[in-house]
């Protein structure tokens, strides 16, 4: 497959300070309207009171439009680069033994830096404690969803209808069916070979549908980032200054010490370049808190800056989009600890073992959606025999800690890939390490 059409190191460089100057702007221009007119009501309530009118016009009018239809834009090309590039990367593979190798690692190195994430997330809580001396509010509730069963989870894997599963952007059965449909076109013999000279071309297509979405990265970054700061009750952070900081603490440290030392001592790669080069994938996920809708980034920035292979990235990026969320694992592993600590409940060795093994599975089956985290955490206190209704203490607060965990689930996505792709020699060196593109 080819590299995405058009875009120079330049290119790139401007994009990534472009939508830096856009997500700034939207911080700057939020808080302002935060200050100035703030929503009247919480979020899904009715208004009790009109709203300023800036915030009808701007915040809940253009802000919003702009952010939902760039959201949109991004998710509209998810289903069309993953079904594509996934056939086209498995077709190039060539052979069911290497595509099952190649899945396999990238699974285990997925759970396993998960099940690392949440041990770390919850080794620092025990020692900070971040619950101790939190006031309890009597009146907090929050109801969790019943937990799936895990053999449905399993049997959600395998698809039973492909267009369903695009129309409801599953991932994990389109990514079955493209695996699938990429084999029987290798099998095919001639059939085969003109279809995959088709779906390259259209690949090729896709690739510069992307890019055309990306000029308009920093306009939706801003409004998204704008309407978020004009939004955020910031009165809510006060009492949770300590949860937040340790949530964001945490994931720093994963991000910048354990996912570099992986990197060094798995792929013998430089993970100075890497970070460097993950920054545009980093300000859209924080942008978007959504895995899903960063996919077309995230898989440009994986070829084209990291130089992982097409074939694996088809492959990593879609599934680590779904399946590995360590930002994710880390907020729930501080949330359970400070729940407990808030409700005055020791935690047993066997409730934290519980912990870390429904976050990691848990992970599996959801996809990389706004606030989906919170989600599972109520399915993973309850799991532990732990009181649910603790998620209703950090509602308030998690959107910020949202974007900033979807910005560490995609940098462990891009981190597997290169491990994954330098295991199978399928990581090109010299655009690795060449300079001047980040
Ligand atoms: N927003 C996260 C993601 O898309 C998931 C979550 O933690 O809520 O990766």
């Amino acid at each position: 497959m080819t590299q995405s059409p058009a875009i120079s190191p330049h290119a790139g460089r401007t994009l990534t300070v472009r939508i830096l100057i856009g997500m700034s702007l939207g911080i700057l221009v939020g808080v302002v309207l935060n200050l100035i007119a703030p929503a009247s009501h919480a979020p899904g309530e009715p208004p009790a009171v009109p709203d300023h009118w800036l915030h009808h016009w701007l915040t809940d009018g253009v802000f919003w439009l702009a952010g939902q239809a760039f959201l949109r834009l991004l998710q509209v090309i998810v289903i069309p680069l993953v079904l594509i590039s996934l056939i086209c990367g498995t077709a190039a593979m060539e052979d069911v033994v290497k595509v099952g190798r190649v899945g396999g690692k990238t699974l285990v190195l997925y759970l396993a830096t998960t099940a690392m994430a949440i041990t770390l997330a919850i080794s620092l809580a025990l020692l900070v404690k971040p619950g101790a001396g939190f006031p309890l509010v009597a009146d907090v509730a929050f109801e969790a969803a019943p937990a799936p069963a895990l053999r449905e989870v399993l049997l959600d894997i395998v698809p039973a209808n492909v267009f369903t599963a695009m129309a409801q952007g599953q991932m994990l059965p389109i990514i079955v069916f493209a695996i699938f449909f990429g084999l029987a076109l290798t099998m095919a013999g001639e059939p085969g070979r003109r279809l995959l000279a088709v779906l390259q071309d259209a690949n090729a297509v896709v690739l510069k549908l992307v890019w055309i979405v990306m000029l308009l990265a920093p306009y939706g970054v801003f409004a998204l980032i704008a309407r978020t700061f004009a939004t955020q009750g910031f009165g809510a952070f006060a009492p949770l200054m300590r949860y937040f900081g340790l949530v964001l603490l945490t994931l720093a440290i994963h991000a910048l010490v354990v996912y570099p030392l992986l990197l060094k001592t798995l792929a013998k790669l430089d993970p100075r370049r890497f970070l460097a080069k993950m920054r545009e994938v980093q300000l859209f996920a924080f942008s978007t808190a959504s895995s899903n809708a960063t996919i077309p980034v995230t898989f440009r920035v994986v070829v084209d800056k990291l130089g992982v292979k097409s074939s694996i990235a088809a492959f990593s990026v879609p599934l680590g989009a779904t399946v590995n969320m360590d930002g994710t694992a880390i907020m729930q592993g501080v949330a359970t600890v400070f729940i407990a600590q808030v409700y005055g409940i020791e935690l047993s060795a066997g409730q934290l073992l519980t912990v870390v093994l429904t976050a990691t599975l848990a992970s599996i089956g959801t996809a990389g959606v706004p606030a989906v985290g919170l989600i599972m955490l109520a399915l993973v206190l309850q799991q532990a025999a732990l009181p649910v209704a603790g998620v209703g203490l950090i509602l308030g607060i998690d959107r910020i800690l949202d974007m900033a965990r979807t910005a560490v689930n995609v940098t462990g996505d891009c981190m597997v890939a290169c491990v994954v792709a330098r295991s199978e020699n399928e990581l090109d060196r010299e655009v690795f390490d060449a300079r001047g593109v980040d």
